[in-house]
């Protein structure tokens, strides 16, 4: 399918060569305990229901999440949280995710990331948000259509969401929207179709450890997302 040739193509960028040396790096070195795992290393792909309702935008793979797995938000504890959550609101079929052949399916839903490779401390520079966006709009040009919801995880996933639906085509409210837990924008499709765009805290640990966001934060959006999605 096109989305699989996109993932395949993804998979082969190396347009920033500062995440391509971290990605690599933490790919060779790994952490103790997945020390007798293959890493992935690599670009990775969104990943889910080829038409989605509801698509959920991330920030970027994790270290030893994603790019060791190869599979987005899956093998961390924020993926732990959020891939709980979607089954909780019936948009999962499993509560885990722990690699690539776990057998989970999501229902109706996609997940991608705004940078798609594994940045030193979460944080990817403006440049390369900016080099990775057409991934991203590439992926929206396939999907974007059966898109009804959308949920953007952290100000980096909003901001990255707005851009690429704007890139798109779609309408997007001015002055911009802002980002905050439980936030709600108006987008329209180029078709005329009314898409909410909701805003979620991202489950990473400094947030649920720190009880910034909690399960039931999670579920009332994701659920809210999921009412709309399945509308
Ligand atoms: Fe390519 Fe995006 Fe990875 Fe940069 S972050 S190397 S643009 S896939």
């Amino acid at each position: 399918t096109p989305l699989e040739r996109l993932a395949r193509e993804v998979t082969t960028c190396r347009a920033c060569p500062r995440l391509v040396a971290w990605r690599e790096e933490v790919a060779l070195t790994k952490r103790a305990a997945f020390a007798e795992q293959p890493y992935w290393g690599r670009p990775v792909a969104g990943w889910g229901a080829e038409r989605p309702r509801l698509l959920v935008v991330g920030l970027a793979p994790a270290a030893h999440g994603a790019n060791r797995t190869g599979r987005v938000f899956t093998g961390d504890r924020s993926g732990d949280w959020l891939f709980a959550s979607l089954h909780r609101v019936g948009l999962a079929e499993r509560p885990t995710s722990e690699h690539a052949g776990d057998g989970q399916r999501l229902v109706h839903t996609r997940l991608v990331a705004a940078v798609r490779c594994a940045p030193p401390q979460n944080r990817p520079t403006p440049a390369e948000r900016d080099t990775c966006a057409p991934w991203l709009d590439r992926e929206l040009a396939l999907v974007g259509e059966h898109v009804r919801v959308v949920v953007a995880l952290g100000a980096f996933g909003w901001a990255a969401a707005l851009g690429g639906v704007r890139r798109a085509g779609w309408q997007v409210p001015r002055p911009a929207a802002r980002f905050g837990h439980g936030a709600q924008a108006r987008l329209v499709r180029p078709d005329g179709e009314e898409v909410p765009l909701l805003g979620c805290y991202h489950p990473s640990q400094q947030n649920t450890f720190t009880g910034r966001l909690t399960e039931p934060m999670l579920d009332e959006v994701l659920g809210r997302a999921a009412a709309l999605a399945t509308m």
